[in-house]
């Protein structure tokens, strides 16, 4: 079965027993010593000087020492790295809910700041874990990059998103019927697995309300997203022990991109190849009912 997915215009193929290949999963082998990591609050001396800090500096934002882009270059970007723990060997599972909710303001304040840059577009959030998904410190960590000009994928959602209110007088969002891929809810968030996710158990956290970005959540559910987002790491992780993902946050940062925001959660297991590569098709081999369904019930 081939569908195509609906925010991206990409393929993907559904190939249900791919799964059951040999070594279809590969462990995550990346393991920064401590003693060298610059992110351990011992070796703070190795970073420059936050800017900014909260919850008794568990959460830091420093610039990117290797940043990709930067204010000199012809597309002007900011790069940051947000430390969300002190600790070398902490993971966002254990993380009190306390902690999640100063993780989930710190994306707002960081939002708010960078929203004072004119020259800026866009800013994206996101989470590597673990060497199959990109990230290069073992040490928890989420990196911000802020862009003058709005990339591809997004104006293509946007384009997609617009059209299709357009057409039907209702955001898509909020006019889905999320029941066969809940994977669990809250007073104010729900995450699901989309019928036509790209990626094996891939999930997305939405507002229940039509909140357009990050920056206009209260206290209340910015708690309430910080407690939803643990809660599907967890049951992830039940399913796969120790699991490589991205954590992708889609949110318009500029009014004129602003849409229904939400939080993409992208289990890493090792499979993009030469194919992915050459044609910018996908295959996934758990259909996303199922996924959902499995996830549901931990
Ligand atoms: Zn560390
Ligand atoms: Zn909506």
């Amino acid at each position: 079965m081939i569908k195509k997915n609906f925010l991206t215009g990409e393929y993907v193929i559904y190939s249900l027993d791919r799964a059951n290949r040999p070594q279809s999963i590969k462990k995550n082998t990346l393991k920064t010593p401590i003693e060298i990591c610059p992110f351990c609050i011992e070796n703070e001396h190795m970073t420059s000087n936050p800017i900014y800090t909260s919850f008794n500096k568990e959460i830091r934002i420093i610039d990117n020492k290797y940043p990709i882009i930067d204010i000199n270059r012809e597309k002007y970007g900011i790069h940051y790295v947000l430390i969300d723990t002190k600790e070398h060997q902490k993971n966002i599972v254990d993380y009190t809910d306390e902690h999640m909710y100063y993780l989930i303001k710190s994306m707002k304040d960081i939002l708010n700041i960078l929203e004072k840059d004119e020259k800026l577009e866009y800013v994206q959030i996101f989470k590597n874990k673990g060497a199959n998904a990109g990230a290069s410190q073992s040490h928890s960590h989420w990196q911000i990059l802020a862009l003058s000009m709005l990339p591809n994928r997004q104006k293509y959602m946007l384009d997609t998103l617009k059209e299709y209110e357009k057409d039907n007088g209702r955001c898509y969002f909020c006019s889905m019927d999320y029941t066969d891929n809940l994977v669990c809810e809250n007073n104010e968030f729900l995450a699901f697995c989309p019928d036509d996710s790209l990626y094996c158990y891939e999930i997305n956290i939405i507002p229940k309300k039509h909140i357009t970005n990050i920056k206009y959540l209260d206290d209340y559910m910015l708690n309430e997203l910080g407690s939803i987002l643990k809660k599907c790491l967890i049951k992830l992780n039940l399913v796969y022990n120790d699991l490589d993902y991205n954590i992708s946050v889609q949110n318009g940062f500029r009014a004129k991109y602003e849409y229904h925001f939400f939080i993409q959660i992208i289990p890493r297991m090792g499979y993009l190849g030469g194919f992915e590569f050459s044609t910018g098709m996908f295959v996934n081999s758990v259909l996303p009912k199922d996924a959902a369904k499995r996830l549901r019930k931990i």
